[in-house]
């Protein structure tokens, strides 16, 4: 806790302590509570205090005030009433205290916790009051306000020194202007700093030191506040209005800070994108557009189609629009190309976003990169050789449609395939080019096969093939396609390769085992029978 920062805090009880132990949980402070007089001066005589918090009506048995005696020793304090009479208003008023709280009441105890906040941000920090006339009672006010804040005044007296001092210190965040500086006015001032710094966040207030002429001031407040000030000031300041001001402009300041580098980390490690209505892009996160391969400049215009896939079914893109079009959230794993050409995999969520009326303005979706997981997955689901399926995703498959059949009462079919003579291949021509012919085989037998057919490498040279929603005729035809388009095929070196293949249709109270069996059996037959050809 090297950090923290010790609060005194003078009171008879200790309600006050814990409030602001609850409140404010960043361990930033640690207060020590004291409830008598002597407490607090041996507290003083060991510990250096940040800031002490003092019921003001808090005496020792003689009846001196406790809060002199922190006074006395140069402790920013505030002072804390019960309820506040107006004697004591007039009587704290002469105090030299940043502030009082009355703290009976919960908005009270709150605006304690966000002034020692605020002090706690302020510490130290550089403001720069810019005024011809320091003696004047305006700068002089305004001087000694930012002061009992805990901040460090820097003073200056003209518009060259003052922008001298911005453009080397950029914690410089407060600037008071003056209407009258040595060179020039005020008022050019506060343009040029807005001119020069559009994107800094700071603070701007605007003051005189005329006073009486109230036509005259009413005016040059005008435009100040149209040369971008927050506030204007004329003769003393109204501290009350001024450390509500500052403290509420501050605690803007730092969540506006926060929001900014919270969407800046979110722009550069999420894959965002906004479109509107229609699909086209209206905003693209760093991130999105990295994995993409395409500039901003490239997306934010055009259709969210850019990254579409033509691998992905646009059956799935339709699913998506009519979900997100009734207002829910679609989420899914799409494969997305990028401007190389290359894919990605991502894991993405869609929502509508709306505008404060409650009307669809478009949009958002978040998206993670999954590639190397379905990398993986593809790995483990595929034949190394042939990129076919492998027998254990051909098990899961074959169990699912055999499901499917039975409970919509569809039509399965399915097709044994095996290399006639293939050992001949292997000893002719080598071991090499025998599993070129697989390769290039299972390139025929995907080809000829539908969309919703699945094949796999069954086992050494052979392949089997799963046809829902398809009858006897519909699998021999393909089978004799398959044939067909193997023995026409030119392999290299080999030239002709033939393939026998036995086929069978599931039958009503069948089971997995039996109709492999029909097929297994279907394909010896068409050995038997002389090879290439199919049989059922
Ligand atoms: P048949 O017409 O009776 O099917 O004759 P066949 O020679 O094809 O006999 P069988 O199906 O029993 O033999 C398969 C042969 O295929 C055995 C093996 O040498 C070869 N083979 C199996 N897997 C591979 C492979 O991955 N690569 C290569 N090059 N050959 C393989
Ligand atoms: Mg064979
Ligand atoms: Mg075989």
């Amino acid at each position: 806790m090297t950090n923290t920062k010790k609060i005194l805090v003078a009171d008879h009880d200790i309600q006050i302590t814990a409030f602001l132990q609850e409140r404010i949980k960043d361990k930033k402070f640690h207060f020590i509570l004291a409830t008598s007089m002597e407490y607090v001066v041996s507290l003083l005589e060991s510990e250096t205090f940040f800031a002490a918090i003092v019921d003001f009506e808090m005496q020792n048995i003689t009846g001196e005030k406790v809060i002199d005696y922190v006074l006395e020793k140069k402790i920013p304090t505030i002072a804390t009433f019960d309820e506040l009479t107006d004697e004591q208003y007039i009587e704290v008023t002469n105090y030299p205290v940043i502030d009082y709280v009355i703290k009976n009441n919960l908005a009270g105890k709150s605006y304690l916790a966000d002034l020692l906040q605020g002090l706690e941000s302020f510490y130290n920090r550089h403001v720069l009051i810019c005024s011809k006339d320091h003696s004047s009672l305006t700068t002089k006010s305004i001087t000694q306000v930012f002061r009992s804040l805990l901040f460090q005044p820097i003073i200056t007296s003209s518009k060259k020194d003052a922008l001298e001092l911005m453009r080397n210190d950029e914690c410089i965040k407060i600037v008071y202007v003056d209407e009258e500086l040595e060179d020039k006015s005020g008022l050019l001032l506060c343009r040029e700093i807005k001119n020069r710094y559009p994107k800094r966040d700071m603070i701007l207030f605007g003051g005189t030191v005329i006073n009486g002429d109230t036509k005259r001031v009413e005016k040059l407040k005008g435009e100040f506040f149209k040369s971008g000030v927050t506030d204007f000031f004329s003769e003393s300041i109204d501290k009350e209005r001024f450390n509500t001001h500052i403290m509420s402009m501050m605690k803007i300041l730092k969540q506006k800070q926060r929001l900014d580098t919270y969407i800046e980390t979110v722009d550069k490690y999420v894959l965002v994108s906004i479109t509107n209505k229609k699909g086209v892009i209206v905003y693209a996160s760093d991130a999105f557009s990295e994995m993409s391969g395409y500039s901003k400049e490239e997306l934010i215009g055009r259709n969210h189609n850019i990254v579409r896939h033509p691998d992905m079914d646009s059956s799935i893109y339709k699913e998506m629009w009519e979900t997100i079009k009734a207002g829910h959230v679609w989420s899914g794993e799409l494969k997305n190309r990028k401007k190389s050409g290359d894919f990605y995999w991502v894991s993405v969520a869609i929502e509508p976003i709306y505008d404060d009326f409650g009307l669809l303005m478009g949009y958002q979706s978040i998206r993670f990169d999954i590639t190397d997981k379905k990398r993986v997955e593809e790995l483990s689901i595929r034949d190394k050789l042939t990129g076919a399926y492998n027998r254990n995703k051909f098990d899961d498959v074959l169990n699912y449609e055999f499901a499917q059949r039975g409970r919509y009462k569809k039509e399965l079919a399915m097709i044994m395939v095996d290399f006639d003579h293939f050992k001949n291949v292997n000893d002719s021509y080598g071991h090499q080019a025998g599993d070129h012919v697989l390769v290039e085989s299972a390139k025929i037998i995907e080809s000829c096969v539908r969309e919703s057919d699945s094949f796999c490498r069954w086992g050494g040279e052979e392949f089997a093939v799963i046809c829902p929603f398809t009858d006897l005729e519909g699998v021999l035809n393909l089978a004799e396609k398959i044939r067909l388009a193997v023995s026409n095929f030119h392999f290299i070196d080999i030239v002709r390769q033939t393939v026998s293949l036995g086929v069978a249709v599931a039958k009503e109270n069948d089971t997995i085992e039996a109709f492999l069996k029909r097929s297994d059996d279907a394909l010896y037959m068409a050995k038997e029978m002389g090879r290439n050809r199919v049989m059922s």
